[in-house]
């Protein structure tokens, strides 16, 4: 595209647009990268410059941009059937797609509600949970435990169980309350204990809240072994196998959000099979589609819904749809995207990489402003911080992961980052040699920042 039309574009996108997760007024010194197509684990902007889409396109892009497979999936479905609504009605791609899903859950996963982005699919294990408990009597479970730190999705309920303060801010009045667990963030340990060094203690005040309120709970609703929003905080597998041991017969469904670390993301198809920690909800959405559409869903048990299975008359029918529930063309991406999973090796690709990108980062803390590095699967995320030695963060008017994210387009990386941490949150079909050429540029990144950040 040439430089006049480009500015134009810009122009009615600054006058009209309002953008998520963006404080417009920065658009005053620096345009939104206006991308033009994306191919494999690259985005080409409509100057022709190439980026590595490093962070996934928001945390969804599996098999890369511009897929053959899923492509033709998409292109085969929309001469057939576009839209229909779901509600009394089916079809082949929704079917075919639960089908195949069936596959990669535990069989106790055994039922599957679509939705139609993260948020949606985390309000629907909500709801279910709640009018499951009403279903049997128990009308004052009714409440939610949830982790500082944690993140489940902009809508109203999701929102309340997130505890990014930012976020909720201003909301206060329109949230619900739920009971905060302390976050397993281990560089931060809210404990005061060093990484690596515990007993799971973060998970201690879970014991008297249980005496306490067991009772009023529904449900605990966490990520999985990497809180994404939070800061990529990533913390082991013993903590899941603790909570398990703790709500154990306490009647308390355990509510997995795997929206951002589901499709192997993490090196298994979902993070909770790492820890062997079955959930009674899970919630999926993202990496569904190989991150091209957008489609959510909800497994549960059948437990769950044979308490809803009843004579209409007596109102337990599951009141909750979209009008995008199940889009033939998204269940058709989400088909062809499993359907890759079966025939590549994706998960043990996932393991392979994540090795390399584990012994790569390491040299990345001899920079004096990397304080933390973290990471599992194909996401690892860098806390920056102003003095190392004591933890300090930088203030936040200056604004480090800001700046390390422009100094990053220059390098063809999209570094956008969560306050001051920077993370790679790679595509699951990014080559090796790709991998290396990300970390190299990141390198070259950092070692531009490492001026200003000092001085
Ligand atoms: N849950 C988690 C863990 C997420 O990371 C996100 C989005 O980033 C959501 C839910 C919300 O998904 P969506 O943005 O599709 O509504």
């Amino acid at each position: 595209m040439n430089t006049h039309l480009a500015k134009k574009f810009i122009s009615i996108d600054r006058d009209f647009i309002w953008h998520p997760y963006t404080q417009m007024k920065d658009f005053e010194h620096k345009d939104p990268l206006f991308v033009e197509r994306g191919e494999g684990v690259f985005l080409y902007d409509v100057y022709g410059k190439a980026y590595y889409d490093t962070i996934s396109s928001w945390w969804c892009i599996v098999h890369g941009h511009n897929h053959p497979h899923i492509k033709e999936a998409i292109t085969r479905q929309i001469n057939i059937l576009d839209q229909v609504h779901f509600a009394g009605t089916t079809h082949e791609p929704a079917i075919r797609v639960a089908e195949l899903l069936r596959e990669f859950v535990p069989k106790r996963l055994s039922r599957i509600f679509f939705s139609d982005n993260g948020s949606t699919a985390v309000e629907v294990a909500l709801k279910m949970a709640v009018q499951y408990w009403h279903h049997a009597g128990f009308s004052e479970k009714n409440t939610f435990v949830s982790l500082e730190y944690g993140y489940h999705g902009d809508t109203i309920g999701a929102m309340s169980l997130g505890g990014v303060p930012q976020f909720k801010g201003p909301f206060d009045a329109l949230t619900f309350d739920s009971i905060r667990l302390p976050a397993p963030y281990c560089y931060r340990c809210p404990m005061g204990q060093e990484k690596g060094e515990c007993d799971i203690d973060c998970l201690n005040p879970l014991e008297d809240i249980l005496k306490e309120k067991r009772d009023q709970i529904a449900g605990i609703i966490l990520e999985p072994l990497l809180m994404g929003a939070g800061g990529m905080l990533v913390y082991p597998e013993t903590y899941l196998k603790r909570l398990e041991a703790l709500i154990k017969d306490k009647e308390i469904f355990l509510i997995f959000d795997e929206v951002a670390t589901g499709f192997a993301r993490t090196g298994e198809m979902f993070a909770f099979m790492k820890a062997g920690v079955i959930p009674d909800f899970l919630c999926i959405s993202k990496g569904l589609t190989g991150g091209i559409l957008p489609l959510g869903a909800t497994l549960t048990t059948e437990d769950v819904f044979n308490s809803f299975y009843a004579e209409y008359i007596e109102g337990k029918t599951f009141y909750h749809g979209h009008t995008f529930t199940a889009n033939p063309l998204s269940t058709a991406a989400a088909r062809a995207s499993l359907e890759l999973f079966k025939l590549n090796p994706i998960v043990e690709s996932v393991k392979a990489k994540e090795l390399i990108l584990q012994n790569s980062v390491k040299a990345f803390m001899d920079f004096p402003f990397v304080g933390d590095i973290r990471g599992i699967g194909m996401v690892w995320a860098f806390e920056l911080v102003k003095d190392k030695e004591t933890k300090t963060p930088f203030p936040t008017e200056f604004r480090a992961g800001w700046k390390v994210y422009q100094e990053g387009l220059k390098h063809g990386l999209i570094l956008r980052p969560l306050g001051d941490v920077t993370y790679l949150f790679l595509p699951q079909c990014i080559t090796k040699r790709q991998i290396e050429d990300c970390l190299q540029r990141l390198w070259t990144t950092f070692e531009a920042c490492k001026k200003t950040f000092s001085s």
